[in-house]
């Protein structure tokens, strides 16, 4: 007989596979989907397999229920909850405050996320707030769970986060690795991925975390996919869900048949036994309005399959992207990949970014041979009348070559003399969002390159695109918001002299 585990305890056990099922709030307080969601979880709470109901926070960037006080509900129905914590339209407060909430109400499972960018709200758009990305908030977390922030007494969070191996070029797929490091330097325990039906883009991850000996349990998501969903997937209206044209074509086929919710629920039975045999750690079953019933199948189906994964990965989940990139060689026999890197570009470079860098090798530089002197002028200056007019040169002349906000925490340097404050509209220090597709911008496709996919390209025509997974950049301190960057990096203000 199953024992009921927790999700962190399930996780932790190598003889069993996680069962997470995700729900949506939904708009409004007492409506359709919050009593659905208060149904579902009651049913979860009696099945011993489903470790833990997922909850969504504001979906597509559109107002809904707060995730945490359905979560609440959930854990009254003897559920353990995993909350999507997203870092959007909160600042660093506000999400102390939730955070505080959360412990108070013993929810301990937290999938930290960026979020979407927000969508309509009441008259009008609502404004973007992005004060910090997920790596901040998980820094954050491990702090407040060690107990060495605001001295309050330790939190015991379990926090994860989110990759897409689902990238179709070499720039987003790594974007996405590099910052899955720092994710994983800074608490993450758990990884679970965005939407996707490529077998061999799963297998990617699997090899990449373990060549990389990365500590951290793997939860692959398993949507069930209706048509119109998948269309709306496929044009990229659902940021980061990806689903191919032949996936599209293959449930049109389907669409004309009576049992077309019969093959849906089996398509996703199907990853569940992929994902078994890949040796996922858990899967996270979703899918619209998906009832207990529906779950169940996909579990009990999906183990009954799971001896013959290979042969369904390479018959159901043979979907690549159009000249999509692998990290890994294809292995033939498999249609899965060796452990081999694949070969990676060879171009990539950026005249700005070099000529920036000589400019920053020269004056900014703690060893660069002006440094001493440019210190010792900024320390002269900050105290001086010239203080205003050497602030309004600094940020006329940074208006021009990056359409400077004016933060007074300026990072370009560490990012490839791209501003994030500026162009990325998420305003992500530490990484890519999730949504960028084929290399253009989550929020404006087809229009602007996402500012990572920039930088990798950049940095690597220098051999320094390492650097993208290793530096931990701090958020914005908003003291220094209006004032001047270049005296607050010479006299020790900036992120730089910064605790975190
Ligand atoms: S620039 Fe990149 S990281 Fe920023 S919002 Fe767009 S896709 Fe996301």
């Amino acid at each position: 007989m199953t024992v009921k585990l927790s999700f962190s305890e399930a996780l932790a056990d190598p003889a069993q596979l996680s069962v997470t099922w995700e729900l949506v709030p939904g708009r409004g307080a007492r409506e359709k989907a919050q009593e659905h969601l208060v149904k579902m979880a009651e049913l979860a709470a009696k099945d011993p397999r489903i470790n833990a109901i997922t909850i969504t926070d504001n979906p597509g960037g559109k107002s809904a229920i707060a995730a945490y006080a359905m979560a609440v509900e959930a854990k009254q129905r003897g559920i353990d909850p995993l909350v999507h914590f997203t870092s959007k339209d909160k600042n660093r407060n506000a999400l102390e405050s939730e955070l505080y909430a959360l412990g108070r109400a013993d929810i301990q499972n937290l999938l930290v996320m960026t979020g979407d960018y927000p969508g309509a709200g009441y008259a009008g758009s609502a404004k973007p707030v992005f004060d910090f990305d997920a790596v901040h908030a998980l820094r954050m977390i491990t702090k407040m769970n060690a107990g060495d922030y605001s001295k309050l007494p330790a939190t015991n969070f379990f926090a994860g986060a989110v990759v897409s191996p689902f990238k179709s070029t070499e720039a987003e797929t790594m974007a996405q690795y590099y910052k899955l490091h720092k994710k994983l330097d800074n608490g993450a325990k758990f990884i679970i991925t965005q939407l996707g039906y490529d077998a061999r883009k799963f297998d990617e991850l699997r090899k990449y975390v373990d060549s990389n000996r990365l500590a951290v349990a793997l939860v692959g998501n398993i949507f069930v996919l209706s048509l119109p969903v998948a269309r709306l997937m496929n044009q990229n209206l659902i940021p980061g869900c990806v689903v191919t044209d032949s996936l599209v074509d293959k449930l049109a086929a389907e669409a004309a048949q009576s049992n077309k919710k019969e093959l849906q629920l089996l398509r996703a039975a199907k990853l569940y036994a992929v994902l078994k045999g890949l040796k996922y750690d858990g899967v996270n079953i979703g899918g619209h309005g998906l009832g207990y019933t529906e779950v169940q199948y996909i579990m009990e189906k999906g183990e009954e399959l799971s001896a013959d994964w290979q042969e369904i990965a390479a018959a159901e989940f043979d979907h690549p992207q159009a000249g999509g990139f692998y990290f890994f060689e294809k292995d033939q026999a498999t249609g899965l990949n060796t452990c081999q890197p694949a070969k990676r570009s060879q171009t990539g470079s950026s005249l700005k970014q070099s000529l920036m860098d000589v400019v920053h090798g020269v004056a900014f530089d703690p060893k660069a041979p002006l440094y001493p002197v440019n210190k010792a002028i900024a320390k002269f200056v900050d105290k001086s009348w010239l203080k205003q007019p050497f602030t309004l040169a600094e940020y006329t002349t940074k208006t021009v070559t990056n359409e400077c906000r004016f933060c007074g925490d300026c990072a370009m340097h560490e990012l490839g003399f791209i501003c994030p404050m500026s162009q990325c509209p998420k305003q992500q220090r530490n990484g890519a969002c999730g949504g960028s597709r084929d290399g253009w911008c989550e929020v404006y496709p087809g229009q602007q390159k996402c500012i990572y996919v920039k930088m990798y390209e950049g940095f690597k025509g220098q051999g320094k695109e390492e650097r993208m997974k290793s530096k931990y950049m701090a958020p914005c301190n908003w003291d220094l918001h209006r004032t001047s960057s270049w005296l607050n990096y010479f006299n020790d203000r900036d992120y730089n002299s910064s605790k975190d």
